[in-house]
């Protein structure tokens, strides 16, 4: 089984493709995880994508479709992808890379929530650079203030997600990803979820 998670920045795609790749026992793969990780790392990738991330503007087709395909032909299991594709490219990079294994997406799952709850959402999300953990200040804040309760890391507001970052993320998703949906919806596995009060809310559906 493979999914895509589909969603605006913000839109709880992060929380809710951890809690479904566990409950189906899929590979949770996000880019938006993955080039951070090579940032921190220092890799030459990260170096290559760090000024994307930064500007809130996307890592071009090309290079995202390697990662990508890097990751798929090590990985045995089902994949969930987050954060992936995000221009109709990308969503073409995938399918011809699964055709050309016999393979394709079962469901596309669009979360859809509006606008101005994403805006507030993101300025009060804090993550932890070493576990990936998120956590919302306002509806699920960590037990000790900025201290992550896996690891117990420091816990940080993402460059990308201040203000003016924001809105270059909302206005990039609209004009590359949001035809994506009409992509899938073409295809036929393209199932929209309507955003609900918290992350467990959604999953359950
Ligand atoms: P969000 O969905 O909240 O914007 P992500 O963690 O998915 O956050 O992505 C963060 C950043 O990483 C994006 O703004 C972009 O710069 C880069 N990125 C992640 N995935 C992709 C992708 N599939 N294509 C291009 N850039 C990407
Ligand atoms: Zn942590």
């Amino acid at each position: 089984m493979n999914i895509v998670l589909l969603g605006f920045p913000g839109s709880g795609k992060g929380t809710q493709a951890k809690i479904l790749s566990d409950k189906f026992s899929l590979a949770h793969i996000s880019t938006g995880d993955i080039f951070r990780e090579a940032i921190s790392a220092k890799t030459s990738i990260g170096r290559e994508v760090s000024g994307y991330l930064s500007a809130g503007r996307l890592v071009p087709d090309n290079l995202v479709l390697e990662v990508i395909k890097a990751k798929l032909a090590t990985e045995t299991r089902g994949v969930l992808f987050d954060g992936f594709p995000r221009t109709v490219d990308q969503a073409q990079g995938l399918d011809d890379y699964f055709a050309s294994r016999g393979q394709g997406i079962d469901a596309v799952l669009f979360l859809d929530v509006d606008e101005e709850a994403v805006v507030a959402r993101l300025g009060s999300r804090r993550t932890c650079p070493k576990c990936q953990k998120i956590y919302n200040l306002l509806s699920s804040p960590p037990a000790k203030a900025d201290l992550c309760d896996s690891c117990g890391g420091p816990l940080l507001l993402r460059e990308d997600d201040k203000p003016e970052v924001i809105r270059r993320r909302i206005s990039v998703y609209k004009d590359q990803t949001e035809p994506l949906a009409a992509y899938y919806k073409g295809l036929g596995n393209f199932y929209p979820v309507k955003g609900g009060p918290g992350p467990e809310a959604v999953a359950v559906e």
